[in-house]
């Protein structure tokens, strides 16, 4: 198998677009650093409280609406979750109307100021920030000011977007409206004057048009299946173009966020701090996109992946620089983040040969069930939390079964160890735990570490020590802290047997025979 090996140049340009959402705990470092820390501290402390006067104001002038609006402008408090905001396109907010109340006129202007204000004020934290070194920190002040205010100029500009024909584009977004293009839920994008046509039923297929029925026709066979781009991926389907569609808007939001949790794994300080100072800001060009096949229904997916993986039912995988799903009818999409997310670290850059092949096995894995978790709530993107079942899984082997694999044993587990043990359901179960403690224990104490830790795994450098080394903890502590963690949330597990656990939804392999079908071929444009 070619190792799969990228040009990070290429990459480290398109996510600019990226910020980081780690709550980066550091450990003692410059003194700057610490006025950093301290200042941002005091700012967020007095925003909740300029917040929490204002909602406190609406309802003592009879806007119970409005005092509900303002609060929530913060996200819920929920340490064992991650909250990503969802970035409006619309460009706003609206002025208050005319003939508003003049209350409700004052509390819309106070409102939008204080978010203005305190968007304005981190960011020049950030880039103080920037200054001393902290490119993490400074990217997690950005996520923050862009909460507070979708609106804020010098944010937005930060995370790739610009006001184009009164919305919020990226600079990919922007390329192809110039070009002609316009965004279509159904079709994707394509170009403007063939909207008309495909809104009423025809396709344009080989230089000339036909129906709907025969465009259908022609794509039957995955082989000669649609093609579809998006800004990151390329999508193959016999099923139809709309299904590429909604796939590749899922797969493109799990690419922003994941760019933004992640950037220190693909990109160094250096390329953090050189996009910050948005100078020689890379256009979006070269690209080159995450090939997938999304095949009609379970059969198909069955018949056409039957040549890789004999005898293995997935539900899902990646391959050989392909990911592989077919159209679900519960629209479960788990197993897609998960494959996805074993794509884009295996593609964001240069990566070994055999990663976790002889060690450490269980975060490769971790992580890709972590992100398996990604859904909506109350208006923000969300990841984790006691909730999850992969979660409920992991407590209830270690708190109910007494099932529990030291850290000391479990970090020396190569990918065939883990995935030849017996015990393979409850390892997997046991990896997603610990994942989720490296993310949340202590409000992140060892987030920063997590990403270090699957940046040299990924690089091949990792033994069985490198966590340890990594977060300065002994395994012994970190097991009697992952306990702790665990049951933070009660002691009880629930008398059911864990739902959803171990490998069953996809497989990770490596793979040596080659897909037995042809990877998607770009299309023009
Ligand atoms: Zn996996």
């Amino acid at each position: 198998m070619k190792p799969v090996v990228h040009n990070r140049q290429s990459f480290c340009g398109r996510a600019l677009t990226a910020f980081v959402v780690l709550l980066v705990v550091c450990s003692a470092g410059r003194s700057s650093a610490a006025d950093v820390f301290a200042s941002a501290a005091k700012l967020r402390s007095k925003y909740l409280a300029d917040i929490e006067e204002l909602a406190q104001w609406c309802e003592k002038e009879g806007l119970p609406d409005e005092a509900g609006k303002t609060r929530h402008a913060l996200p819920p408090h929920d340490p064992t979750k991650l909250y990503l905001p969802v970035l409006p396109k619309e460009i706003g907010p609206a002025k208050p109307s005319a003939d508003a109340p003049a209350q409700e006129a004052e509390w819309q202007t106070r409102f939008s100021r204080l978010r203005h204000n305190y968007a304005a004020a981190v960011y020049e934290i950030a880039r103080h920030a920037v200054a001393t070194g902290r490119a993490g920190l400074a990217f997690e002040l950005v996520l923050s000011a862009v909460e507070a205010d979708p609106d804020y100029e010098p944010v937005r500009r930060l995370l790739g977007y610009q006001k184009f024909r009164g919305r919020w584009r990226t600079f990919y977004e922007v390329r192809k409206l110039r070009g002609g293009y316009v965004w279509s839920d159904q079709f994707g994008w394509i170009p403007k004057a063939f909207l008309r046509r495909y809104e009423n039923g025809q396709r344009f297929c080989g230089g000339r048009w036909i129906s709907a029925a025969e465009d259908a026709r022609i794509h039957h066979d995955i082989r000669a299946g649609w093609t579809l781009e998006t800004e990151h991926y390329r999508i193959r389907t016999d099923h139809s173009l709309e299904a590429a569609v909604a796939l590749g808007v899922k797969l493109e939001r799990l690419y922003r966020l994941w760019a933004e949790i992640f950037i220190r794994y693909y990109a160094s300080e250096a390329d953090v701090v050189a996009w910050f100072n948005g100078r020689n800001r890379p256009q979006v060009a070269n690209l080159f996109r995450h090939n997938v096949v999304y095949l009609r229904d379970r059969a198909d997916y069955d018949r056409s992946l039957k040549a890789i993986l004999p005898g293995f039912g997935t539900e899902g995988i990646y391959f050989h620089g392909t990911a592989y799903f077919f159209v679900t009818p519960d629209g479960d999409d788990r197993t897609l983040y998960h494959e996805a997310t074993h794509q884009l670290f295996h593609e964001s850059r240069p990566v070994a040969r055999d990663v976790g092949g002889r060690a450490n096995f269980w975060v490769v894995e971790g992580i890709a069930m972590y992100m398996e978790s990604l859904r909506q709530e109350d208006g923000y993107h969300v990841l984790g939390g006691f909730q999850d079942q992969r979660l409920y899984a992991a407590r209830f082997r270690l708190l109910h079964d007494h099932f529990y694999v030291p850290l000391a044993e479990f970090t020396a587990y190569g990918r065939e160890r883990l995935q030849s043990d017996p015990r393979i359901k409850t390892l997997y179960s046991q990896a997603a735990g610990l994942t989720h403690f490296l993310i949340y224990y202590q409000n992140g104490r060892y987030r920063d570490a997590l990403v270090q830790y699957l940046s040299i795994i990924y690089s091949g450098h990792d033994d069985p020590s490198t966590l340890a080394r990594l977060t300065g903890a002994n395994y012994k502590d970190l097991d009697q802290q992952y306990r702790e963690f665990l049951a933070q949330g009660g002691t009880e597990t629930g008398s059911e047997q864990p739902k959803a656990e171990g490998v069953g939804r996809g497989r990770w392999t490596v793979g040596r025979r080659a897909s037995p079908l042809p990877a998607p071929r770009p299309t023009n444009p």
